[in-house]
């Protein structure tokens, strides 16, 4: 897929994070699901409105995909998602067959806050998966991402950091 695509479809994902604000305390993500030129999912996150730990923008972006195409594998679709998909994000991510995982802000973009463990990286995850059809891209309009998100650096209540 071309670069210009992967930046409209990250615009998409940066609309979608916006839908119901742009809080950072609310943790605004946003995922794309794209298979053959056609969006299967579009979803943010919804874990207080269901409520649902799970219920990350990509977590309930791969249950839409699935729902919407029948199928339980997602062989062939690219998923883009606001900022670098966390552990549980990224191994559903590789059970769910997708091909391509583009993100947009990464770990170092943005506070600990959205992230569950210090040294865990899940770009390992992808490289040490079974499958070796699968990759994973960052930075796509990084910049542009991290801006929904608090800085690496921000001085947080104890209370706003959802992580811990
Ligand atoms: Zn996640």
């Amino acid at each position: 897929m071309r670069a210009d695509d992967d930046e409209t479809y990250m615009r998409m994902a940066i609309e979608v994070a916006r839908s119901k604000g742009s809080n950072p305390s609310t943790s605004p993500l946003g995922c794309v699901i794209v298979l053959d030129g056609k969006v299967i999912a579009a979803e943010r996150n919804q874990t207080h409105e269901l409520p649902d730990a799970t219920a990350h923008a990509e977590m309930m972006a791969i249950r839409r995909a699935c729902e919407d195409t029948g199928e339980l594998e997602l062989r062939g679709a690219t998923l883009y998602s606001t900022l670098q998909p966390c552990g549980m994000c990224t191994m559903a991510s590789i059970w769910s067959k997708v091909g391509r995982v583009v993100y947009g802000a990464g770990k170092d973009d943005v506070h600990p806050m959205y992230f569950e463990a210090r040294h865990v990286d899940t770009l390992g995850f992808i490289g040490d998966a079974y499958r070796d059809d699968i990759v994973i891209e960052g930075g796509c309009l990084a910049d542009e991402c991290a801006t929904l998100y608090y800085g690496p650096d921000a001085d947080l209540p104890k209370e706003e950091q959802a992580n811990l």
